[in-house]
C-alpha cells in the first residue's frame, strides 16, 4: 500500500515500551511466572448487581436500537443524583451531562470542538497520554506541564509562560493523578479557576480516580471550587469505580457550552453508548455503594503490603492516598527502562515512568493489580536483587 500516512499519525510520539515490550516476550518464552503490575486495570470483577441490571436490560428489544447520542435522559439524571449525593454538585442533566463511551473517548474528541491548528493545550506531563494525543489530532500543539515531586506533582501555573498562557485554549488537569498517585489540593483547584478565568481557558478536569482513595480520604471534584462550572468540565468513568473497564461507560459533566460542543463532535461521529450498558451505569450509579467501600479496603491492604515491601527493600517512594498505583523511585544509578529490564528477568512488569513522558524518568509506575498473594511473591523477587 503507497498511501501516505497522516501527518496526525507520523507526528505521534515515539512508542516508548518497544524495548520492553520485546523483554517481555522473551522473559515469557523462557517460561518465567509473570506478575504484570503494568496495566493500570482492576483484576476484580464487576459487581454483580450491575451484570444482573445489564442482563435484563438487554433482553428489552427497546434497548437494542440507536441510543440518544448525549445519553439515555434517565442515565443524564443517575449521573446528576451521584454528583449531588457525592460532591453536592447540582448538574442539570438536560445540559450540562453527557454521557461517553468511556471518558477516554470524551478526552480524545473535546480538543476537536475547540482547537484550530496551531492552537495550545495546556497538558501535564507525565500524564496519561490522550491528553497530548487528543490535542495533536485536532491540530494542535501541547505546551507540557511538568509534574515534579518538588511541587507534589501539581502543575506549577507560574511557570507558564504568559504569552501561551494567552494563547492557549483548553487545559487537562487528574487528579488523583496517573500515573503518580498524587491528590490535589483545593487551592489548587482554585488557582486554576482564577487562571483559566484570566486567560479564557477550558479546564478539562480527568476525575477517573475520585471513587480509589484510602484512609477515609475523599477526593473532591473540581466543580466543587468556585466559579469552576463557569470555565471546566470533568470527566468521568465507571471503569475504576466498578471495575467495568470493558464496558466503555463514562460521561463529561459541567460547563453547558462545553458540554454541548462535546455532544455536537460526538453525534457527528459516534452513536452513543449502548443503552443495556447504560442502565447497568445507573444501577452501578444508584445502586448498592458498598462494592466500592471492598474495593477501597482491597487496594489500600494491597499498598500497603507494596509500599512496606518495598520501603523494607530500600526503595523510596511516596505512600499514596489515592488511585492504584504506585509511583516508585528508581534506585540511584539507574534509569527507569534499565530497572524495568531487571524486574522483567524477575518476571515482574511495571511501567517506566518515562513512558508517560520525559520528567516521569527516574520512577516506575506499579498497579496493584495483583492480589496480595502475588504481590507479596513480587515483593520477594524484588528483595532478591541486589541495587
Ligand atoms: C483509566 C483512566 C481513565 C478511564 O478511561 P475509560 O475510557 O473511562 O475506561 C481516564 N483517565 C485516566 C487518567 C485513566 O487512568
Amino acid at each position: 500500500m503507497a498511501v501516505e500516512l497522516s501527518q496526525r499519525l507520523k507526528s505521534l510520539p515515539p512508542y516508548l515500551f518497544k524495548e520492553i515490550d520485546r523483554k517481555k516476550e522473551e522473559v515469557m518464552a523462557r517460561g518465567i511466572d509473570i506478575i504484570d503490575l503494568g496495566v493500570g486495570d482492576p483484576d476484580i470483577p464487576t459487581p454483580k448487581h450491575i451484570i444482573d441490571a445489564l442482563k435484563s436490560a438487554v433482553d428489552e428489544p427497546v434497548n437494542h436500537r440507536y441510543p440518544s447520542y448525549t445519553g439515555m435522559k434517565q442515565f443524564r439524571e443517575a449521573v446528576s443524583t451521584w454528583y449531588r449525593d457525592r460532591f453536592e454538585i447540582s448538574l442539570d442533566p438536560e445540559n450540562e451531562v453527557v454521557s461517553l463511551i468511556g471518558s477516554k473517548e470524551g478526552i480524545a474528541h473535546l480538543p476537536l470542538a475547540f482547537i484550530d491548528p496551531g492552537d495550545i493545550a495546556l497538558v501535564p506531563t507525565p500524564a496519561y497520554p490522550v491528553y497530548n494525543i487528543g490535542t495533536i489530532f485536532a491540530g494542535g500543539i501541547s505546551h507540557f506541564m511538568p509534574l515534579v515531586e518538588e511541587n507534589d506533582f501539581l502543575p506549577d501555573l507560574s511557570s507558564i509562560p504568559d504569552d501561551v498562557a494567552k494563547k492557549a485554549k483548553l487545559m487537562f488537569i487528574n487528579y488523583p493523578n496517573n500515573p503518580t498517585s498524587a491528590v490535589a489540593t483545593e487551592e489548587f483547584f482554585q488557582d486554576v479557576v482564577s487562571f483559566a478565568k484570566e486567560n479564557d481557558i477550558l479546564v478539562c478536569h480527568d476525575a477517573a480516580y475520585t471513587e480509589m482513595a484510602f484512609d477515609g480520604y475523599s477526593p473532591p471534584s473540581f466543580l466543587q471550587v468556585e466559579g469552576a462550572k463557569d470555565i471546566g468540565i470533568e470527566f468521568h468513568s465507571l471503569s475504576k469505580t466498578f471495575n467495568m473497564t470493558g464496558w466503555r461507560i463514562g460521561f463529561a459533566v459541567g460547563n453547558m457550552k462545553a458540554i454541548e460542543a462535546l455532544g455536537a463532535v460526538k453525534s457527528n461521529i459516534d452513536s452513543g453508548v449502548f443503552q443495556a450498558i447504560q442502565m447497568a451505569g445507573i444501577q452501578a450509579l444508584l445502586g448498592d455503594k458498598s462494592c466500592i467501600n471492598e474495593m477501597q479496603n482491597i487496594y489500600q491492604k494491597r499498598r500497603d503490603i507494596m509500599v512496606d515491601g518495598l520501603r523494607e527493600a530500600g526503595i523510596e517512594l511516596r505512600k499514596p492516598k489515592a488511585t492504584f498505583y504506585l509511583w516508585v523511585k528508581v534506585p540511584d544509578g539507574y534509569t527507569s527502562t534499565e530497572i524495568t529490564k531487571l524486574l522483567l528477568e524477575k518476571g515482574v512488569v511495571v511501567t517506566p515512568g518515562n513512558g508517560f513522558g520525559e520528567p516521569g524518568e527516574g520512577y516506575i509506575r506499579m498497579a496493584l493489580t495483583q492480589d496480595e498473594e502475588r504481590l507479596k511473591e513480587a515483593i520477594s523477587r524484588i528483595k532478591s536483587i541486589s541495587f
